[in-house]
């Protein structure tokens, strides 16, 4: 018997793994471990679930996933637009400006200086406080409603209250054609040589001292004395301590017990799903950039990412590729319709933007993820509270995206699954 359980093999999980060492076992629903990391392959193409990379401002980790990937990354220059009335826009969008029409420019810069500030109690106000009427209304708000498919007034601002306000001065030099840099922690970013981003999830198994159960879909976990026993339709498992790797709502449905007042918390708790189709094209990349953001409403995606940026041996030779990312709810229109649906609705839009013919497509494939962005409605904070005090009390140990219900990137998982592997290890920890 392992002392420790581990439930859940997505980046979470297999960190947690890597830090604490012999004494654990991961349990992993799939047939394969790394969740949303994982990527795929049709036709030649190689795919991930929307646009993996590696970046970090967290330096420790950064180091920490180059050294484990030992050589086996590119570093590439982050190329990105906006696409904004038909023409491409650098990312981030107040970067950009000179590029839109002049009428479009003189809201933009007027709206920022001419800025009344209101009161912040949600995240629309954030946006209005730190951009301005202009950017807002043109960009910032149309992208995030897009990605969020919740109403800005009822999302609140914890998660982006470190986003910096752009200064004026880049503002007016953008407007005049001037390069400027946003967000320059992203200038550069890491990327497998091949493989897709599911090289880092499979790299950290490769290095697991500890063992992988997979196709163990956690259905039940009891407390019987001082044990824990977790059970699925076919196993079962004994441990002394339990890090949840998995999200909330599986770990929380699977416990006996739970006050409603919990049970109550988890279902308050938003997310959204996401459905990425990947077309290959059978003609190079004509674009130079790793990807675009789509705030228009009539285009079904809000990103693409043009794959075989990060590499030409991600698509077959003369080819290349796009994946897009739409997000929604589980019942609603878009999730309603059937992948072949999804994907020729994709490929319409793409060729009516004038980004693809359609007798250039060779291939599609569509995934969807039930669990991809947890959303910060306003009632979040407290719901949490709620949660996170319960899981304490059990003393079970959250760890990862959806386990603690933080918009964390995999660097931040990984740094999260240190801090939690040296508390559950009594201080002993591997060094990242
Ligand atoms: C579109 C998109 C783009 C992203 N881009 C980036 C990026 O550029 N860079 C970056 O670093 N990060 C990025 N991320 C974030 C990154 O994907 C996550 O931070 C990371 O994958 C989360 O890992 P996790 O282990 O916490 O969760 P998951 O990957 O969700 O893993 C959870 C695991 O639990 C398993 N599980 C679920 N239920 C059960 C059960 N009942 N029993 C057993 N197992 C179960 C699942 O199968 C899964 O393997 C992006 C995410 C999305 C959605």
């Amino acid at each position: 018997m392992k002392e420790i359980g581990i439930l859940g093999g997505g980046v979470a999980g297999l960190s947690l793994g890597y830090f604490i060492g012999k004494d654990c076992e991961i349990l992993e629903r799939s047939a394969s471990v790394g969740g949303l990391c994982k990527s795929y392959e049709k036709d030649g193409f190689t795919f991930d679930l929307g646009g993996h990379i590696i970046f970090s401002r967290d330096t420790e980790i950064l180091d920490f996933e180059l050294e484990l990937l030992e050589g086996k990354t590119n570093k590439l220059f982050r190329k990105a637009n906006c696409y904004y009335k038909n023409r491409f826009v650098k990312y981030p969008f107040e970067n950009g400006l000179s590029v839109l029409d002049k009428e479009d420019i003189y809201e933009i810069l007027v709206g920022f200086v001419n800025n009344p500030p209101r009161p912040q109690n949600n995240f629309e106000d954030w946006i209005y406080n730190t951009f301005g009427k202009g950017l807002a209304e043109k960009y910032l708000i149309p992208y995030n409603q897009k990605i969020w498919k919740t109403p800005l007034t009822e999302m609140g601002v914890q998660w982006v209250e470190r986003v910096p306000k752009p200064p004026l001065e880049d503002l007016v030099k953008s407007a005049l054609g001037i390069e400027t840099e946003g967000y320059v922690h992203q200038l550069y970013f890491h990327y497998p040589k091949t493989g897709g981003f599911e090289t880092l999830p499979k790299t950290l198994a490769e290095h697991l001292p500890g063992q992988i159960a997979t196709e163990f879909h956690v259905k039940k976990v009891l407390k019987d004395k001082q044990k824990w026993r977790v059970i699925s339709d076919k196993y079962e498992r004994e441990y002394e301590k339990l890090i949840c790797a998995m999200p909330i709502y599986d770990l929380v449905a699977s416990l006996e017990n739970v006050p409603t007042e919990v049970t109550n918390a988890v279902s308050a708790l938003q997310y959204n799903s996401l459905i990425v189709v990947m077309v290959g094209l059978n003609r190079p990349r004509r674009e130079d950039m790793v990807t675009c953001f789509f705030p228009e409403k009539e285009i079904i995606f809000h990103r693409l990412v043009f794959f075989d940026y990060f590499g030409s041996n991600y698509a077959p030779e003369g080819c290349s590729s796009m994946v897009v990312e739409i997000t929604g709810k589980e019942n609603d229109q878009t999730f309603c319709m059937t992948d072949e649906q999804v994907a020729q609705r994709v490929i319409d839009d793409l060729t009516r933007e004038g980004l693809i013919q359609k007798n250039e497509v060779v291939t599609t494939a569509v995934k969807r993820v039930k669990y991809a962005y947890p959303i910060y409605d306003l009632h979040r904070e407290k719901n949490l509270e709620i949660v996170n005090a319960f899981c304490a009390e059990q003393k079970i140990e959250l760890c990862g995206r959806f386990a603690e219900f933080n918009y964390l990137n995999s660097d931040a998982v990984i740094r999260s699954a240190k801090t939690v592997a040296t508390r559950v290890g009594e201080g002993v920890a591997r060094n990242a």
